[in-house]
């Protein structure tokens, strides 16, 4: 319960005001009571006191509590607080005791120092922050509207209403504004025994201490190695670090705790991911650890020749040391059994180094340190998908190693996998350019297949180095029995897939079983309008753009997957469809519009009347000089609808032109 009715007794002069507020004069010994108060074992007398006497000359200043001494303090000129604990209740009379005063010409008092608050606070009352603190004040940053408080060399903080059997750390934001000075070091501890040590470094940034301690409050002592002088400082104050937020979380148990060495969250084309410079670190959860077996993610390095190596090193141990793969795959690392773990841990450190940056040339639009993207760390326990994983990184390594020396046999498995999930078609009559009963007769009595858990199984090192599948049916997937147990199997096993629907078997189901998974998907419609949609396909038009924005609308909940690629072949039959299809795809925010071709074929006879429109093959074909015009549209299509499109016409063509530089070869695009 917090005091009240508070006495100025003898010894202090009437209240004035400065440019910081009122405050009031004490002389050489003053006092102050407070009537009958009901108090906690632990109370403290504040004084936020500041004063005029030199540098060289601090006054000293002793408390006593119903004639008891409880604690001394060397008063510095600038305000801040001081904290004298005592404990117990009733009547409380505190004498304030200073070993100097100074007088000033004109002024019969006696100078002490300056008070500007005087109070009886129980530990609830005092917040965080105890003695070795300056007062707050505001962020230099005209838009930071944050306060921040300057740390003594030695400072005392107050931990509350800790919750007594959760894990938690404490955090604190820090900086500095001494750039190009050497950093301080700030040790915590409690009671003598040590919390952590971090280098605080100019800019904020939050430093994690995983508390040990069960106690339901306690107080933590801070302690920097060197404050900044004043000839750098321009202020006689004795500035260490910059505090924005000191206090103590208590994160999920799946929660991460990002340190150093990460830049901002991103959302990259599947992953929400973070740039990590060299050297990074991240807390994880000792519950966690101790309950897994492995802790994986994916990660993106932008080296196509394993040059670009991570180590990782959990409390110490290197737990794993492996050169990376282009593009984004996933990483699975085995955790050090639980005996080797050091049991009354709160939280353990991983830290993640790599031997070498992304080359700063690559991305000079970008100046910050890039290492490698990380999506979010998580745990499993499942042998299969780590052991899946050193498979695939092996294979994918011989692989690098056996197209170098430019082998023709090779020992390696492809990392693209084409799959046919399911034969059969929804489209009763056909499309119209569909060529589903010519392929089919290659598959002979192949047809009734299903693709499953089982098929994948039986592909053993085929599905095992995959990291793309790709459905290469003709037909359409989405109908498969068991596509929802389908797709979980094959995110389960951390494949990217590539999937082509019609756009007319969406239903809440298959739209569930879709939706946050890592899937392109291509969406065949070629038309914009009803009227176009009836002369290729049929008239269910207006039964799928409802769903195609239902896709959209569920998978913003989920990661904004899958992707969207909505798919038009240029025809004569849609010639004049290509804007109002850059529209629909604005409008269903698709990922991409894809261009692709109708097939040349040697003499089809594929012709049909559909929608009152003859559809004849060959005459559908658009000439070179015609398609060079729809591509031309397209890019400006593109810009104006903010639509990206992605040409399939120019599929197969290298793109190692646009790399100028001489390690060209090195870093060259690897399509997997
Ligand atoms: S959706 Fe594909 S398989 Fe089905 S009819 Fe159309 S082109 Fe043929």
């Amino acid at each position: 319960m917090k005091a009240s009715d508070k006495n100025y007794r003898a010894g202090w002069y009437d209240k004035e005001r400065d440019d910081q507020g009122p405050f009031r004069w004490m002389a050489q010994q003053a006092a102050v009571s407070f009537d009958d108060h009901e108090l906690q074992e632990t109370n403290y007398l504040r004084v936020i006191a500041g004063h005029s006497f030199p540098d060289n000359d601090l006054p000293h200043l002793t408390v006593y509590l119903n004639g008891q001494k409880i604690g001394e303090e060397t008063i510095e000129a600038a305000y801040s607080p001081y904290f004298f604990p005592f404990s117990g209740g009733g009547d409380l009379y505190f004498e304030l005791k200073l070993d100097r005063v100074f007088h000033v010409y004109g002024d019969p008092r006696e100078m002490g120092i300056m008070v500007r608050e005087i109070d009886v606070l129980t530990p609830d009352d005092v917040g965080v922050f105890l003695d070795g603190w300056y007062l707050p004040e505001q962020a230099a940053a005209e838009r930071d509207r944050s306060l921040s408080r300057w740390m003594k060399r030695k400072a005392r903080c107050l931990l509350t209403n800790l919750p007594e059997d959760r894990e938690k750390y404490l955090i604190i934001e820090a900086g500095h504004s001494f750039d190009g000075e050497e950093n301080p070091i700030l040790t915590v501890s409690s009671n003598g025994l040590s919390i952590g040590k971090k280098e605080i470094i100019p800019a904020y940034r939050i430093y994690y201490f995983p508390l040990s301690f069960s106690s339901h409050s306690f107080e933590i002592e801070l302690e920097l190695n060197k404050e900044f002088s004043p000839d750098i400082t321009g202020d006689s104050r004795h500035l260490g670090a910059l505090v924005k937020k000191l206090e103590v979380i208590m994160p999920e148990p799946q929660e991460f705790m990002y340190e150093q060495g990460w830049h901002a969250w991103e959302f990259d084309e599947f992953f929400p991911y973070s740039w990590m410079t060299r050297k990074a670190n991240v807390f994880l959860s000792s519950s966690e650890v101790k309950e897994h077996s492995y802790v994986s993610f994916f990660a993106f390095s932008e080296f196509a020749n394993f040059k670009q190596n991570l180590r990782l090193e959990l409390d110490g141990n290197v737990i794993g040391d492996i050169p990376l793969i282009k593009n984004w795959n996933y990483y699975s690392f085995a955790l050090p059994p639980n005996k080797s773990l050091d049991s009354d841990k709160s939280g353990y450190e991983l830290w993640l180094t790599l031997d070498r940056l992304f080359p700063n040339k690559y991305h000079e639009d970008d100046p910050r340190d890039l290492g490698i993207k990380i999506s979010t760390i998580s745990f499993h326990n499942d042998r299969h998908v780590h052991e899946d994983f050193r498979f695939f990184h092996d294979n994918l390594r011989l692989n690098y190693e056996e197209r170098k020396k430019g082998q023709i046999e090779l020992k390696s498995y492809p990392v693209n996998l084409g799959i046919d999930l399911f034969a059969k078609c929804n489209m009763k009559p056909p499309c119209v350019y569909c060529l589903w009963d010519w392929t089919k007769e290659w598959e002979e009595g192949h047809i009734e297949d299903v693709v499953d858990e089982k098929t994948f199984e039986e592909y053993g090192p085929f599905f095992r180095s995959s990291r793309l599948l790709i459905n290469c049916s003709i037909g359409e997937p989405l109908m498969h029995p068991r596509f929802e147990q389908i797709l979980d199997y094959c995110a389960r096993h951390k494949k990217i897939m590539e999937i082509s629907t019609n756009g007319q078997t969406f239903t809440k189901r298959t739209i569930n079983a879709l939706v946050g998974k890592p899937i392109y998907l291509y969406i065949s419609l070629d038309a914009a309008t009803k009227e176009t949609y009836a002369k290729i396909r049929n008239d269910r038009w207006d039964s799928i753009i409802p769903n195609l924005e239902l896709l959209n609308q569920e998978r913003k909940k989920r990661g904004n997957l899958p992707k969207i690629h909505m798919v038009f072949i240029p025809m004569k039959v849609n010639r004049n469809d290509l804007e109002a299809y850059f529209r629909l795809c604005q409008r269903i925010d698709a990922d991409a519009l894809i261009l692709r071709p109708l097939l040349v074929l040697n003499d089809p006879k594929i012709e049909h009347d559909r929608g009152g429109y003859h559809f004849d093959y060959k005459k559908e074909l658009l000439s070179r000089e015609e398609l060079e015009k729809i591509f031309k549209e397209c890019e400006e299509y593109s810009a104006k609808y903010g639509v990206p499109v992605a040409n399939q016409f120019s599929f197969g063509i290298s793109d190692r032109d646009k790399f100028k530089h001489k390690e060209a070869v090195d870093l060259e695009t690897q399509r997997f």
